[in-house]
């Protein structure tokens, strides 16, 4: 049997250690023995306002320290974002001038292409229509109002001049003629 006035069967009460028949003797105790009920009653007293403030309240200039560094903290974060969002655009800017210079490049590249192809076939073309014209063959006004509009909007200079060169020519054959 147990001394329930001992310091081992406190411990043993606070550790939560007792058995379903101890807790019923304690419980029976606690309500004969008035001290055993005001200390108990202290200690469940002190539980609970541990467990309500289990956190101890730091001295006053801790927590100024505490709140000065977490300020700190916060404005050091804030600067390093900051620094972060600049390099990104920094970056994101340069990639998008690079993509757009690559684009542009390309574009330049291929516009020079087409001119270049264009150039090719519409001498081409104006060599035959210019045959053509100068063989004196019959030509459909529709096809001609064609090559001439194609022409004018491909290439407004040169092409135009030898056209006009060659049906200046043609007309003096004509009148000639
Ligand atoms: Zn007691």
């Amino acid at each position: 049997m147990w001394d329930m006035h001992s310091e081992a069967w406190w411990i043993k009460v606070l550790d939560g250690d007792l058995t379903p028949p101890e807790q019923a003797l304690w419980e029976q105790h606690l309500s004969e023995c008035p001290t055993c009920r005001a200390e108990w009653a202290a200690l469940a007293q002190l539980e609970m306002v541990l467990r309500v403030a289990p956190v101890p309240v730091p001295p006053a200039d801790l927590a100024a320290k505490t709140t000065a560094r977490a300020v700190l903290m916060r404005r050091q974060r804030r600067l390093w974002m900051l620094l972060g969002i600049s390099f990104l655009t920094v970056l994101l800017g340069a990639g998008v001038v690079v993509a757009l210079g690559t684009v542009y490049w390309d574009f330049n590249r291929l516009l020079a292409a087409m001119v270049f192809s264009k150039d090719m076939l519409l001498q081409v073309l104006m060599r035959t229509l210019v045959g053509l014209m100068v063989a004196g063959r019959s030509f459909s006004p529709l096809v001609l109002a064609l090559a001439a509009g194609l022409l004018f909007l491909f290439m407004p200079h040169g092409v135009l001049a030898t056209v006009a060169v060659v049906m200046v020519r043609r007309q003096r054959g004509v009148a000639e003629a």
